[in-house]
């Protein structure tokens, strides 16, 4: 039989719940997290995220400070270094398409303004770069990452 001691009302959710769905703050201690259990994962589950894209929008922007001014051969570097990062093209893209959606003010003048840089380096490394075919600048770009590689 459970009695009204043992269950209390979520902060969060507002549900009445048993005890147990309430962790303890320390593990030695009697004193219980006002969320439950499910509203405080979710929380944290939030959190982590929130963490993870800051982790991600700090790295781009350490290399977006990086790219400015920076000469032709240090943007190659600095481009191979964010694919690595960002696990190849697409995972690049990514991440720069979710700081964009997320930057503001200087920050997104920034995404350009590297946006930018990086085609004027397309632009001297393969002059015809607007009039090359999908395939060929696909080719281009496995070109460059040979060459990344074989740097190494
Ligand atoms: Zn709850």
């Amino acid at each position: 039989m459970t009695h009204p001691i043992d269950r209390r009302s979520c902060r969060c959710c507002h549900r009445e719940l048993s005890l147990d769905q309430f962790r303890r703050r320390r593990r030695d201690s009697n004193v219980r997290l006002s969320d439950c259990r499910s509203c405080h994962n979710r929380a944290e589950r939030v959190r982590r995220a929130a963490a993870r894209q800051d982790r991600t929008h700090a790295r781009l922007n350490a290399f977006f400070r990086r790219a400015q001014g920076a000469s032709r051969e240090q943007i190659q570097q600095i481009v191979g270094a964010m694919l690595e990062q960002f696990g190849g093209h697409q995972g690049l893209a990514d991440a720069w398409v979710n700081y964009h959606s997320q930057a503001r003010g200087l920050a997104k003048f920034r995404c350009y303004e590297v946006l930018f840089r990086l085609m004027q380096f397309l632009d001297q490394s393969s002059p015809k770069v607007c009039e090359m075919s999908d395939d060929e600048l696909l080719h281009e770009l496995q070109n460059f990452e040979r060459r990344k590689q074989a740097s190494h």
